[in-house]
C-alpha cells in the first residue's frame, strides 16, 4: 500500500521540533529512522498530516563517554551501537545485541530513541538497559526529565513518554570493570521470542548475578528470584541451583500464545535462555 500524503517538516533545533508538535498536535509525530512509522503510515494503522524529521537536529547523532555514563542521542542507529570503538571497548555485550537487531538495513536506519519510543515488545534492548540502569532524557513543552528504562515501558506500544516529548538522550551507566554481561535472545520471526540480559560479578568476595528477561510480559522482567538463588553460588557451582531457579521463574512468566509460540514454549525457552545468559556472563560457557 502507498504512504498517504503529509507534510514534512525539518527543524535544525530541539524547540523548533517541540514548537511544530505544539502546532500540528496529535496530527503530527516525531520521526527518525522511519523504520517503524512508515511500516505502520503505509499499514493505515497510524495516520499523520505532519512528520516533524528529527534527522537535522544538531547534537542528536552524539555518542559519548559523560563521566561514567555511555550517553546516545537519538539518532544514533543500532548499525553506529555495533561497530563504535567505544561501546565495542566499554560494552561489547550491548555492540554485540545492535549487531543482531533485524537485519542490516534496519539497523542502518533504526535508531535505538526510535526502538525504545515505539516500545515494540519484542524488542532486543530493553532488557539489557534495565539491567545496566539505564535512563532515558525526555524533552516536553514543559522542560527535562529524566525517566530510569526499567519504568519506561508501560505495556505493548506504550511508555511513559507524553506524545509531545522527544527522548532526546538515552545514559547507560558503563558496568564495573569486573562485570560481566551476556545477552541472548531467540526466535523464529524478525523479532525474538525471548531474549534475556545477564551480568555476573564478585562483589567482596561472593558471587553477584543480575538477570532481565524481555520480550515475554508487557515489559522487561526482573528475574529477582533467580537473582536471589544464585547469591553467592561460584560460577563452578551453578549447575546444581541454576537449572532449578530458572525453571520456576520461567514457570511464573506471564506468557500468552501468539504467533511466537505457546505460552509453554516461550516459558521452556526462557528458561533455556535464562541458563545460558548466566552461564556465558559467568564464563562458563553457555550448554
Ligand atoms: C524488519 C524489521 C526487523 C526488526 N527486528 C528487530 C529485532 O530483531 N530486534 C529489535 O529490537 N528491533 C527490531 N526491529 C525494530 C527496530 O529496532 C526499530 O524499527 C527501529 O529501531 C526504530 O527506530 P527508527 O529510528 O526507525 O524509529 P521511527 O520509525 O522513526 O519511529 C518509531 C516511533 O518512535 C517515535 N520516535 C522516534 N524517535 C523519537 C524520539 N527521539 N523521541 C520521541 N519519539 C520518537 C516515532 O514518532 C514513532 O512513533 C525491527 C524492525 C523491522 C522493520
Amino acid at each position: 500500500m502507498r504512504l498517504a500524503p503529509f507534510q514534512l517538516h525539518r527543524p535544525t533545533e530541539l524547540q523548533a521540533a517541540l514548537t511544530l508538535r505544539a502546532q500540528f498536535g496529535d496530527d503530527s509525530a516525531y520521526y527518525a529512522g522511519g523504520t517503524e512509522l512508515l511500516l505502520a503510515l503505509k499499514a493505515r494503522v497510524l495516520r499523520y498530516e505532519h512528520l516533524i524529521d528529527l534527522k537535522r537536529i544538531a547534537g542528536f547523532d552524539r555518542l559519548a563517554l559523560e563521566g561514567n555514563e555511555l550517553v546516545i542521542g537519538p539518532l544514533v542507529t543500532h548499525l553506529r551501537l555495533a561497530t563504535d570503538p567505544l561501546v565495542r571497548e566499554r560494552l561489547p555485550a550491548y555492540a554485540a545485541l545492535s549487531n543482531n537487531v533485524g537485519n542490516i538495513r534496519v539497523r542502518a536506519s533504526g535508531t535505538l530513541a526510535g526502538n525504545l519510543c515505539f516500545s515494540e515488545p519484542h524488542a532486543d534492548p530493553p532488557a539489557l538497559l534495565c539491567l545496566l540502569g539505564a535512563s532515558l532524557t525526555l524533552h516536553g513543552p514543559d522542560g527535562e526529565r529524566r525517566v530510569p528504562m526499567a519504568e519506561f515501558i508501560l505495556g505493548p506500544f506504550t511508555t511513559a513518554r507524553a506524545d509531545d516529548e522527544i527522548l532526546t538522550a538515552i545514559r547507560v551507566p558503563l558496568p564495573a570493570a569486573d562485570e560481566q554481561l551476556s545477552y541472548r535472545s531467540f526466535g523464529h520471526l524478525e523479532y525474538p521470542a525471548v531474549g534475556v540480559a545477564a551480568s555476573y560479578q564478585m562483589q567482596a568476595g561472593a558471587s553477584r548475578y543480575r538477570v532481565w528477561i524481555g520480550c515475554i510480559g508487557d515489559h522487561p522482567i526482573h528475574a529477582e528470584s533467580v537473582e536471589a538463588a544464585l547469591a553467592g553460588v561460584p560460577p563452578g557451582a551453578l549447575a546444581d541451583v541454576l537449572p532449578q531457579a530458572a525453571e520456576a521463574m520461567a514457570s511464573e512468566l506471564p506468557a500468552t500464545d501468539d504467533i511466537y509460540g505457546s505460552a509453554d514454549y516461550k516459558q521452556h525457552l526462557a528458561a533455556v535462555f535464562i541458563k545460558r545468559a548466566v552461564l556465558d556472563s559467568a564464563g562458563v560457557g553457555a550448554r
